[in-house]
């Protein structure tokens, strides 16, 4: 018996003994393909030389020194290294320890400054519906997934939510992407007026939504009237970019294809690449300056924060990218696995889009193509599609909804940075044989 209190009590996974490239091995020697980075964590594979060595250089002068009474260098690094990549006007860094973390920081960041600029009415926060942001209370009551929340509703702070930019379902026939898409942004104008402008604190979005609706990027022009509608009424603009940030879709930051600079961004998962748990929250120095010239100081901080094992290895993976030019070869892989996928599925019955950027797509799975509906979420499809590619050998992210958080049934991919072209063919082969076992079964 394990005693190890998991994610279910039902079933008992596969022990991982160990990772080779874009493998992961299990105790009976079966490898699994990982098609999805775990949760778009493994960027470079799973026995990355680079981070390898510098995690064991670390180790051999600096594990960790408390950031109550030090700095170290790794981390100073990091930062600069991230400040250096990022968009205009971003140039401060708060390390943590994850996704979820880096949020909680944001939100509360958010509230810190209003109350330091004179503004202490401002505390509400604006996200969009079907959307996560981790699963702390503040992170929880901020994503819009109803299944996720319904639980511990009473114990969520409120927050409002808009609809996502979300084409597939929402745009209307005779309607352009760019219509589209100012419509749904207008709707965060509508409800900063209905909630009173001076009571508005933060707007919180992925610009390509990961972990509920399967690699879903914003239309052109929608994260540009966000940021308008923000400017217009005082409130921040946050970019959640923990699952398609650190050059998931070919940038280093999703949000430069859309041509924004917001006034915060989160990062976590490919920022360690799995080697270590690190996550951050990166904030514009109009925010940071307010902080300086008020109290000076965070009311926030976790004990790992900074933690120079963790940056040690963030700054291996930034390096990775740089020296192999990561970030022109993911957008054109993640051309050829998009290719694939339409050429495999694209006229399959039950498959209704195929999207995303770089090597972060999804595929929504559909009873019927005309009329878009979803199969029952009874038969819960999504969970048979993993454990069907399971069976085959493929780790793949798939995601669907019981309550209004998730319409249908998804599947993300999000393979290691590294994906070579025959891996991608295996990829799409054995995605297609889970979805055709699923829908027979
Ligand atoms: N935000 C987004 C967009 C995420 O996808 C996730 C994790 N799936 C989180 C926040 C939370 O990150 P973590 O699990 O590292 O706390």
């Amino acid at each position: 018996m394990s005693h190890i209190f998991g994610r279910s009590t039902k079933t008992q996974p596969p022990v991982a003994v160990a990772g080779d490239g874009c493998y992961l091995v299990d105790a009976s020697g079966k490898r699994y393909l990982d098609g999805s980075g775990g949760a778009a964590v493994s960027c470079l594979g799973h026995s990355n030389e680079r981070v390898r060595a510098a995690l064991h250089a670390q180790m051999d002068t600096l594990a960790f020194a408390h950031t109550g009474f030090f700095t170290s260098a790794p981390a100073e690094e990091l930062a600069d290294r991230l400040v250096a990549a990022a968009p205009e006007g971003i140039d401060r860094v708060y390390l943590v320890s994850g996704g979820s973390e880096a949020v909680e920081a944001a939100l509360k960041l958010a509230r810190q400054y209003f109350l330091e600029i004179g503004q202490p009415d401002r505390h509400r926060v604006i996200a969009r519906r079907q959307s996560y942001h981790g699963n702390t209370l503040g992170a929880l009551a901020t994503g819009g997934n109803a299944w996720r929340r319904a639980q511990f509703a009473p114990m969520l702070v409120e927050t409002t939510h808009i609809s996502p930019c979300y084409e597939y379902r929402g745009r209307a026939e005779d309607e352009s992407p760019l219509a589209y898409g100012q419509r749904v942004a207008d709707e965060l104008e509508i409800e900063i007026q209905r909630l009173g402008p001076d009571t508005v604190m933060a707007f919180v979005a992925e610009p390509v939504v990961g972990a509920t609706l399967g690699a879903v990027p914003a239309v052109e022009g929608y994260l540009k009237r966000i940021r308008e509608i923000c400017d217009r009424h005082g409130v921040l603009m946050i970019l959640d970019e923990v699952m398609c940030g650190m050059g998931r879709t070919g940038h280093l930051f999703a949000c430069a294809e859309d041509g924004v600079a917001p006034d915060m961004i989160t990062i976590a998962k490919g920022l360690g690449a799995g080697y270590q748990p690190i996550g951050a929250l990166m904030t514009s120095g109009k925010i940071y300056d307010a902080i300086a010239a008020g109290s000076g100081f965070f009311q926030h901080g976790h004990t790992y924060m900074g933690h120079a094992m963790a940056a040690a290895a963030a700054n291996a993976v930034l390096t990775e990218f740089e020296e192999h030019d990561l970030m022109a070869r993911v957008r054109l892989q993640g051309e050829l696995l998009q290719s694939c996928l339409t050429d495999a599925l694209g006229q399959h019955p039950h498959v209704g889009d195929i999207r995303g950027r770089g090597l972060f797509r999804g595929i929504e799975i559909v009873a019927d193509r005309d009329s878009k509906t979803h199969f029952d979420p009874a038969r819960k499809l999504h969970a048979r599609i993993k454990a069907a590619a399971f069976a085959e050998g493929l780790i793949c992210y798939p995601m669907g909804g019981t309550l209004d958080g998730i319409v249908g049934d998804h599947v993300l991919l999000a393979p290691p940075l590294i994906i070579e072209d025959a891996q991608i063919d295996e990829l799409v082969g054995k995605l297609c044989t889970a979805i055709d076992t699923a829908l027979a079964d």
